[in-house]
């Protein structure tokens, strides 16, 4: 079965900076799980998903543009420490380069820590992989048709996908 529109795909993946260093992979763990078309991976790696089918190993490089965005000055911050997601697990443990979730209006916010401080935290809340050029190292293990429900919620439910309580 080939990867198209509301079709569930199970991958794993090595992400790397481009000629650099790794920084994630999801091959010590369950593969990822994603509806396809229905935006719930970068725009560019959906296109270079599209077509391929369970075996298929490619890379795929992406810029700053289509991978997270450029670094935008103005993004680092002192803030509270209690507006950190999970404040009283983490106040103890922050430390320089630990990423963390700042709970904003929007939506927890993906950011880094700089500096901590007793009460503040200095926090770069560009996103860890914002101006950089990345390569993904992909293989596809299955893809199946999405279920009725999967389509009516627009993610993949299951080991690796989206899970409710
Ligand atoms: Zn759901």
């Amino acid at each position: 079965m080939q990867i198209g529109a509301d079709k569930v795909v199970s991958f794993h993946y090595r992400l790397s900076e481009t000629n650099g260093e790794l920084l994630e992979s999801s091959h010590d763990a369950e593969p990822t799980l994603y509806l396809h078309g229905h935006n719930n991976l970068l725009a560019a790696m959906e296109q270079a998903m599209e077509g391929k089918q369970a075996g298929d190993k490619f890379t795929v490089e992406l810029s700053p543009e289509q991978g997270y965005g450029q670094r935008k000055e103005g993004a680092v911050q002192r803030i509270p420490i209690k507006h950190l997601l999970d404040y009283a697990k983490l106040k103890n443990k922050l430390k320089p380069g630990m990423k963390v979730a700042v709970n904003t209006e929007h939506g927890p916010w993906e950011a880094v820590v700089l500096k901590v401080g007793k009460f503040n935290v200095d926090i770069d809340s560009n996103h860890p992989l914002a101006g950089k050029q990345l390569t993904f190292e992909i293989e596809i293990v299955d893809v199946r048709e999405a279920t009725e429900e999967e389509l009516a919620h627009g993610h993949a439910h299951g080991v690796g996908g989206h899970h409710h309580h």
